[in-house]
């Protein structure tokens, strides 16, 4: 191949997923910001999309990963072979949830995880019919974009999954209306893609109590919500309700990929009788994943008081005001700044990248700009922030 320039050839090589790719060329990132090649430097405002939740190269993941490094790596397909970081991350998750959530099943992504998670539901109840909540985003694989409500993204790969029955986040008469009981119901509790929508505590618990009426499993997606970016862990200790299946990705993995859906042993056993292998994945667990994410889980879980996420929170809504700023959704530090139009919050997103602030849009709420920091961002960098966007918006 012919030496071209790395934008030139990840253009023409590598497989492109829109026309519009921000271009930007990262040589290194530590902590809250992303490094070009020039030395200027980037606030990440966005976390890589909620998964830099520690910041970028966390020492001490840094340092269970060389640690795993030096004992060993793939060993063989998730499973068979027991092998301590799969244990450790175990433990560490098993320390932050409920006693019900005691069984983990270790995998690469969030869409993977999504789809263990059906599975699971499905031989559990022997059902095949699902209830997923419009403008939810479990992910893009077949089964999870079947979850997927909105055409324009999920109509070209159809036929999807059949007996998928979409519902109004919110809505509980079309929850308690279903005629056939399904699998499970799945949720996102904070509708992340759709600009950090928060689902009522009143809707959540009708969802808990339909699930229990019916038999069908309550399946809670936190790849986004999860890791102690809401002030809590998880969301769903604030809204007061356990799932049946715990969905993670993301932030889980402290940078690196990991994915993981989590039940009781009750309902995970069904995954290894009748037929055995009832998930198969080659790299799910990989060892030094698990050992960063387990550093993860652990350091989340002894600094989430330090983070102080409620009041940053605060602080980002005290400051985010202006005409064009119609309102701030969102929970913790999962926030979306909805603006009066696309127009603006591309032309925002080009603007902060040039002043030192990377940022992005929210995939059904493109007028909406994301706010999802690493959750050790500081106060003086949230109100420095918080000025760039504001004298943007004035320009
Ligand atoms: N669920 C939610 C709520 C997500 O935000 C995402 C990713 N954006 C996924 C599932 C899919 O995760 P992944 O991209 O790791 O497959």
């Amino acid at each position: 191949m012919p030496h071209i320039g790395n934008r030139q050839f990840f253009l023409h090589h590598l497989a492109q997923t829109s026309d519009a790719p921000l271009l930007l060329e990262i040589e290194r990132a530590e902590g809250h910001y992303l490094y070009d090649a020039t030395g200027k430097k980037y606030l990440d405002l966005i976390s890589g999309i909620s998964v830099s939740s520690l910041g970028h190269r966390h020492p001490k993941v840094l340092e269970a990963i060389h640690t795993q490094l030096d004992k060993y790596m793939h060993l063989m397909v998730y499973g068979e072979v027991v092998q301590s970081p799969q244990v450790q991350l175990a433990q560490a998750l098993g320390n932050v949830l409920p006693p019900q959530l005691d069984n983990f099943y270790f995998v690469n992504s969030g869409s993977e995880a999504i789809e263990g998670a059906m599975k699971l539901a499905r031989r559990f109840t022997g059902r095949s019919a699902f209830v997923a909540q419009i403008n939810a985003y479990h992910g893009g694989t077949q089964g999870a974009l079947s979850l997927m409500s909105n055409e324009y993204y999920s109509g070209a790969y159809r036929p999807l999954l059949p007996n998928i029955h979409f519902i109004e986040a919110d809505n509980i008469d079309a929850l308690q209306n279903m005629a056939e009981p399904p699998a499970a119901v799945v949720l996102e509790l904070i509708q992340a893609e759709r600009g950090s929508f928060v689902l009522s505590t009143e809707y959540v618990h009708a969802v808990r109590e339909f699930c229990n009426r019916t038999g069908a499993l309550m399946i809670v997606d936190e790849i986004q919500t999860g890791m102690g970016r809401t002030g809590t862990m998880f969301a769903f200790e604030q809204y007061g309700i356990v799932p049946d299946i715990l969905v993670l990705g993301k932030a889980l993995g402290g940078g690196m990929p990991m994915g993981a859906f989590i039940a009781s042993k009750e309902h995970m056993q069904c995954l290894s009788e009748n037929p055995v292998l009832g998930h198969i994945t080659t790299f799910g667990g990989h060892p030094v994943c698990c050992a960063a994410s387990a550093a993860a889980v652990n350091i989340t879980a002894e600094n989430l008081q330090h983070f102080h996420i409620t009041e940053k929170e605060k602080l980002f809504r005290k400051h985010l005001q202006h005409p064009k700023i119609h309102r701030v959704e969102g929970m913790g530090l999962l926030l979306a700044a909805h603006l009066d139009s696309e127009q603006t919050c591309k032309k925002l997103i080009l603007g902060a990248l040039n002043d030192g602030i990377f940022t992005d849009w929210f995939l059904y709420a493109p007028n909406a700009l994301r706010i999802a920091p690493p959750l050790s961002i500081t106060e003086d960098e949230i109100v420095k922030t918080c000025r760039i966007i504001i004298d943007l918006l004035n320009k």
